[in-house]
């Protein structure tokens, strides 16, 4: 047990919980239909538009991200919908997996791993298929660390009727997304990135042209039906048992968000991410994508360097966890993550160190600067 307590995660999620959130996790149950618990709910439910940037409800399931995914497809569309789901790495390939599962017709926009879906392919797919009545993408695209541009995306969808969903599971909080202003309509999120807490929370905000669609999906649904959660949420309760103990969580860590302000959480994740790149680029490493976000760095490995081997090393002598790359890039990168709690100099400090060290432990010889 006691490993655990020294283990810094550098992973994209989980990330590590602060005390003060571990400490709400960890009082005495209370009973959800209580004003003692509305009265939390009630806070939560005005923090997380604050944090979402938006004046829409943000409902909070008891799930993972994935739920809320699965949620946005089921309560917007119906069986045979046209939807475009760009992607260019395996979140984004799970939106449109989702998609597919539930019988909408999936316009796949694509791009080799590491570089975006641009607003200009949103743009030209947009014109071949008017029909469309979605547009599915990924703020930060986990798999990659490349972060879209959210905010062009949405400047051309806006002139249509479709909709656009962002998966902001891992990018919310690190990196800048206003969801009212730039008109975003439906945001999906989870809890186990910037917002500090332990996997089995996920979020999703819909404006009104997304709430409008709801009224005409035929997608059957009982779980995570939103207009049942809606109805609900406007009493400041919810229609099932919640996860009591990680909404109390989650109060926490929204005081601590906003305490902070959200501007200056974006610009502590820009900070630790610039800082972050400059080493690893100095050692003559290149970096995996192409437009970074500032939640994690994809680090290349060079020839004859094999990820996994650092990240062994790191994990077994130095109790520090990276993660692999996934799908046809594993082995190739190694995703250092700099996300909520871990976005300040003593952790991504100690992860660099020891990142250095497993590069030296594996024989990396750098091509600039002597290590
Ligand atoms: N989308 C993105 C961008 C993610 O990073 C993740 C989790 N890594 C998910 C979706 C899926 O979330 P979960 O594992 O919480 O279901």
């Amino acid at each position: 047990m006691s490993e655990v307590y020294d283990q810094l995660l550098l992973t994209p999620g989980p990330t590590a919980v602060p005390q003060r959130v571990l400490d709400a996790l960890n009082i005495p149950m209370i009973h959800h239909r209580t004003k003692q618990f509305q009265a939390i709910l009630e806070r939560v439910n005005t923090n997380l538009k604050k944090v979402f940037l938006t004046k829409h409800p943000v409902i909070t399931l008891s799930s993972s991200g994935t739920g809320a995914m699965e949620a946005a497809i089921i309560n917007l569309f119906s069986p045979g919908d046209k939807v475009i789901a760009c992607h260019s790495g395996k979140f984004g390939e799970r939106f449109s997996d989702i998609a597919k599962a539930f019988g909408l017709n999936v316009i796949d926009v694509t791009n080799e791993y590491g570089v975006v879906v641009s607003a200009d392919d949103v743009k030209k797919a947009l014109e071949q298929h008017k029909d469309a009545k979605g547009v599915l993408t990924t703020l930060l695209e986990t798999s990659t660390a490349v972060l879209h541009p959210i905010q062009e995306i949405a400047a051309v969808v806006r002139q249509t009727s479709a909709v656009l969903l962002v998966d902001a599971v891992s990018g919310l909080i690190c990196d800048p997304l206003y969801m009212d202003e730039w008109g975003v309509d439906v945001v999906v999120s989870g809890s186990q990135k910037g917002l500090m807490l332990p996997p089995g929370l996920a979020f999703i905000a819909m404006n009104e042209k997304a709430q409008k669609m709801m009224v005409d999906s035929t997608t059957p649904k009982y779980y995570l039906c939103l207009k049942a959660a809606l109805k609900a949420f406007v009493k400041n309760d919810t229609p099932y048992t919640p996860a009591v103990s990680l909404i109390r969580g989650l109060d926490v860590a929204l005081d601590l968000i906003l305490d902070e302000g959200i501007e200056n959480v974006w610009k502590r994740h820009a900070v630790a991410a610039l800082w972050v790149r400059n080493q690893v680029t100095n050692l003559g490493l290149e970096l995996f994508a192409k437009a970074p976000s500032n939640a994690v760095t994809a680090i290349s490995m060079p020839e004859g360097l094999k990820s996994e081997d650092l990240i062994r090393f790191m994990r077994d002598e130095r109790s520090v966890i990276m993660a692999n790359g996934q799908g046809h890039i594993k082995g190739k990168i190694v995703r250092f993550a700099h996300m909520g709690e871990t976005a300040k100099p003593a952790a991504y400090e100690r992860g660099y160190r020891v990142f250095l060290e497993a590069l030296k432990h594996a024989g990396y010889v750098s091509t600039a600067k002597a290590l």
